[in-house]
């Protein structure tokens, strides 16, 4: 068979063509550039070491059955990324030909990784407080039976649970909405005094409880490209966040500020969000938009948090083509500013 190379050398996969003994035939540009030189003539054992692989090629050559097989290259071996890079290797026979078909799988894998980690940290999430309910529904039905004082405080603990786990599938659903909708730009004009002056309102009651005011500062008619309800959300869990960490009988200032360009692409909308709270230690601050990362875990469950609220800030912000900037200092207090391109139709 003669190896439809121009063919071949147009493919984007990496292709390597092994004949019976195994050594290469051809190979085609995408697998040059992979390893930066042609081994043409050689044993493809010196291409790829992996025992695992070169059994699987020989079971291929006895005609038996193969799903494909993954390899990982280091840096050292592959010239494409600094970073390891799978494949999906398949073989396919034709005459005295074997095919090699390199699928990269990295991100894929990667993406795998990221959703079982997140399935792994919701299971642990959810299954903290149904543990303690179940534990607190036996000690009601059995050793505090009697004992009416007993009997209150452990509902009152089930009850403060349930709504923990109620908040983190409230979260969670949110999460999820986003997700799907993460590669629809959103495209109306929204004017950030409503969305801040309907939050501040809902919000007064959960401030005032701690002695706290929402003061607006120098905010106007500022038109941003956005999606309302993902705005009301982003503004919603700062501002809550504000009221849950920083000190009673403090001030949230909220103001806006544009910065400004001739380029029209490129003016944004700056809302800054500032407590008067504990203030976050330098190391955490490049954290605090990953799922599920807390400062302090015990302050967080205390206040009602779940680890979810910032992800999902940064989840729309991205969204919008914006993003979120935190300082912060000690003993002072932290400042979230949200900056999304202004509207500009
Ligand atoms: P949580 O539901 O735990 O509040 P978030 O994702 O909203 O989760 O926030 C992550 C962490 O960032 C919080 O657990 C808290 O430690 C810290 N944090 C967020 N906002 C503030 C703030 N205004 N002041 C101090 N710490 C904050």
């Amino acid at each position: 068979m003669k190896i439809p190379t121009s063919i071949l050398d147009h493919i984007e996969d990496p292709i390597i063509v092994l004949n019976t003994s195994l050594k290469i035939e051809f190979q085609n540009e995408a697998t040059n550039r992979l390893f930066d030189n042609d081994q043409k003539g050689q044993h493809i054992s010196l291409l790829v070491r992996d025992p695992a692989f070169l059994e699987y090629i020989e079971n291929t050559l006895l005609d038996e059955d193969n799903e494909g097989i993954e390899i990982t290259f280091d840096s050292y071996i592959q010239k494409i990324s600094k970073e390891p890079i799978t494949f999906l290797f398949n073989v396919k026979k034709s005459d005295e030909l074997l095919f090699l078909i390199l699928k990269n799988i990295t991100e894929l894998k990667r993406k795998d990784l990221i959703k079982s980690s997140f399935i792994s940290n919701v299971s642990h999430e959810m299954k903290t407080p149904l543990s303690s309910i179940i534990g607190f529904i036996e000690t009601i039905k059995n050793s505090a039976k009697d004992d009416e004082a007993a009997k209150r405080k452990f509902i009152n603990i089930i009850e403060k649970e349930s709504l923990r786990m109620k908040r983190l599938l409230d979260d969670l659903m949110v999460f999820n909405h986003i997700e799907t909708e993460e590669s629809i730009k959103p495209k109306d004009k929204i004017n950030l005094n409503e969305v801040i002056q309907e939050i501040a309102t809902n919000l007064e009651y959960e401030a005032n409880k701690k002695n706290m005011q929402i003061k607006t500062e120098n905010i106007y008619d500022l038109n941003v490209l956005g999606n309302y309800d993902n705005l009301l959300q982003v503004f919603s869990n700062l501002i809550e966040n504000a009221i849950k960490y920083a000190n009673e009988n403090t001030k949230i200032l909220i103001n806006f500020e544009q910065q400004k360009s001739n380029n029209k692409t490129d003016q944004f909308a700056l809302v800054k969000i500032k407590d008067f709270g504990p203030g976050i230690e330098k190391s955490h601050i490049s954290r605090l938009t990953e799922r599920f990362y807390t400062v302090d875990q015990a302050r967080s469950r205390s206040v009602g948090g779940t680890g979810l609220g910032l992800s999902i800030v940064k989840h729309i912000l991205k969204r919008h083509g914006g993003k979120l900037i935190i300082e912060s200092e000690v003993g002072k207090g932290s400042s979230f500013t949200v900056k999304i391109p202004i509207y500009n139709h």
